[in-house]
């Protein structure tokens, strides 16, 4: 008998796709809701059955909890899956979903609550062990003073980030004292216009980090186990643009090491499903920075490199059901890289939504796509521009980036443009493949490309 009847899809997009197919592999009936631009998306025709949620406009329908609640009452649905963005960490989503009888796959609300304001999160992570970048004990106050001996206890230069801040934004270096008052005011003033809150704090900022994060999974009996890392430094804005697990050169010992650090974390604060916590990791020293409690858009990787699916264990456990895994059961196999295409222009990035006029999906040994697109499939212009991830795994990095390029070359997608230009000439890029990469590579040879 499946874990449970029938299962809300409150998404959109290559994410809804994925969880159906994790629902159908389980036996778990499924309802799409979605907005009216989306009708024809390929997980809405898939479904059991399906909810128009409202106009196309995100606040209108996936952020439309009411309506996403009502879906869920009238199909007689007894989970709502929030996927990944949208509703997916709003604790009062969260709240609503359970009080109203439904089961949420995800933590408890107070556990989103928790992690999503960052300093709070920074606070229980330092309380839990750990280790977190140096920074200001808590949110920063108008005492200028204070905030002056602040950076200079923790030495310039500095970052000031949104408590609330997410997708890259809300956040400001500061190199010397003298800009030190004014970068806090524009940055509490953009915090407070783009999240509603205008609370902030301040970091050390690491010159040249990589960003490296560690899955996690825990059930309500109080098992977690961590999947390892994955590798996401390649990015730009702040956006992650490839991913891999495991990531080049951390050993072993250092995996086992920050993943257990992680587990206690998960059990001292009573954690339930799929959680990322994400470390700078600079000079051989991993530093948290925030966690993510919901399931990654880079989950792939990490499915592929430890054979375990990620939707299906979420799923289970929100059922309330036990991890079907130990720790001692996962191993780390090959080398699994991820590329996010993206509708987007390859030089100026700007988005460029359209009509797919031609599509076939690269395959062979070690290549998923996951994809909601199809031939004519209409990109609205209304979301993010994620049309999609290919996947490539091998025995070694080396193999897994060669299926890469092989599966980028195979693929056709004609009719509009997309970043696969960009990923096709990252993965020919030395220093990429020498796996020496930081947060700034890719930034730094966008500009010596221009340049050239
Ligand atoms: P968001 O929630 O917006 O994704 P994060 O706190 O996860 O914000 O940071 C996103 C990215 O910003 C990191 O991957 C890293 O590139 C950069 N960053 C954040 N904090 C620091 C820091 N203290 N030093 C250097 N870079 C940082």
């Amino acid at each position: 008998m499946a874990v449970l009847e029938k299962l809300v899809i409150a998404n959109r997009g290559e994410i809804a796709l994925r969880i159906l197919r994790a629902c159908q592999s389980m036996g778990i009936k499924t309802v799409a809701v979605h907005s009216t631009v989306d009708r024809n998306l390929k997980h809405v025709a898939l479904a059991d059955e399906a909810v128009c949620i409202g106009p196309a406009a995100g606040a209108d329908s996936y952020l439309n909890i009411p309506a996403i609640i009502a879906a869920t009452e009238v199909t007689d649905a007894v989970a709502v899956h929030p996927g990944y963005g949208f509703l997916a960490e709003n604790a009062d989503f969260a709240e609503r979903v359970e009080r109203s009888g439904f089961i949420f796959v995800g933590p408890r609300p107070e556990t989103i609550r928790l992690m999503g304001d960052k300093v709070s999160a920074i606070k229980a992570m330092r309380e839990a062990g750990v280790p977190c970048v140096p920074g200001s004990d808590g949110a920063l106050d108008d005492d200028q003073d204070k905030n002056l001996a602040t950076a200079y206890r923790i030495g310039y230069p500095v970052i000031i980030k949104a408590a609330a801040g997410g997708g890259g934004r809300g956040m400001r270096v500061v190199h010397t004292e003298a800009h030190l008052a004014n970068a806090l005011q524009l940055t509490q003033q953009e915090a407070n216009a783009a999240f509603g809150d205008g609370a902030v704090y301040m970091e050390k900022y690491l010159q040249n980090p990589r960003h490296i994060e560690i899955q996690v999974m825990a059930d309500q009996h109080g098992n977690a186990i961590h999947l390892g890392e994955r590798d996401c430094s390649t990015q730009r804005r702040h956006q992650k643009v490839i991913e891999e697990a495991p990531a080049p050169g951390i050993t072993a010992e250092q995996r086992e090491e920050i993943g257990a650090v992680c587990v206690a974390a998960c059990k001292r604060i009573g954690y339930r499903g799929a959680g990322t916590f994400e470390f700078l990791y600079d000079e051989g020293r991993f530093y948290f920075i925030e966690m993510n409690t919901r399931i990654q858009v880079e989950h792939p990787v990490t499915e592929y490199v430890t054979g375990v699916d990620l939707l299906n264990e979420q799923i289970r456990v929100a059922a309330g059901e036990e991890l079907s895994y130990k720790q001692s059961d996962i191993v780390i196999r090959g080398h699994a890289v991820e590329c996010r295409i993206n509708a987007e222009d390859p030089e100026t990035f700007l988005p460029c939504p359209g009509t797919v006029d031609g599509f076939h999906a690269p395959g062979g040994p070690g290549i998923r796509v996951d994809s909601h697109l199809y031939d004519s499939y209409k990109v609205p212009p209304n979301y993010d521009s994620l049309i999609g991830k290919l996947i490539a795994h091998g025995r070694d990095r080396k193999i897994a980036i060669s299926r890469m390029r092989i599966a980028l070359d195979e693929m056709v997608l004609n009719g509009i443009t997309t970043n696969i230009p960009l990923h096709k000439w990252l993965l020919l890029d030395p220093g990429f493949l020498k796996g020496a990469f930081n947060i700034h590579y890719l930034e730094k040879r966008l500009v010596e490309r221009a340049a050239d």
